[in-house]
């Protein structure tokens, strides 16, 4: 079995793929459901409002932002590059066309679910993981 220190609180758990304990991840989790509604109550909050409003680090939001589970409105003026071309999107690893690329390139291997849906499946398996947990 492999076992690590939770990079937040240092308490060994037995890892399962993330850094953090699961302790800590139900508190990032938390965290995550008030970022989401502050974001909702303030659209034209930027990144580092949040942030500090929230007292998340700026990298965690990016890091939800990137899997899609964030997503701040054009008002917010916030944006991140896609990762494979560098133009500014609001959501995601990737922009539209570039998602659209690779769609065909790899459909075969990572079974993409349509955008729309994409949130709901999400969060309705975070959920289930936590109960399960
Ligand atoms: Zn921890
Ligand atoms: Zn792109």
């Amino acid at each position: 079995m492999d076992v690590r220190n939770c990079k937040k609180c240092g308490k060994l758990f037995n890892f399962n793929g993330d850094s953090l304990c699961p302790m800590c991840q139900k508190e990032m989790e938390d965290k995550f459901f008030e970022v989401r509604d502050y974001i909702y109550q303030n659209p034209s909050a930027n990144m580092s409002m949040v942030a500090e409003e929230n007292d998340v680090p700026i990298q965690q939001i990016k890091k939800w932002v990137r899997q899609e589970r964030l997503i701040f409105s054009k008002d917010a003026g916030i944006s991140i590059d896609c990762e494979s071309c560098g133009r500014p999107i609001l959501t995601g690893r990737y922009c539209k066309e570039c998602k659209g690329k690779m769609t065909n390139k790899f459909t075969s291997m990572y079974q993409q679910n349509p955008v729309e849906q994409k949130d709901e499946k999400k969060s309705s398996k975070g959920k289930m993981r936590f109960l399960g947990n």
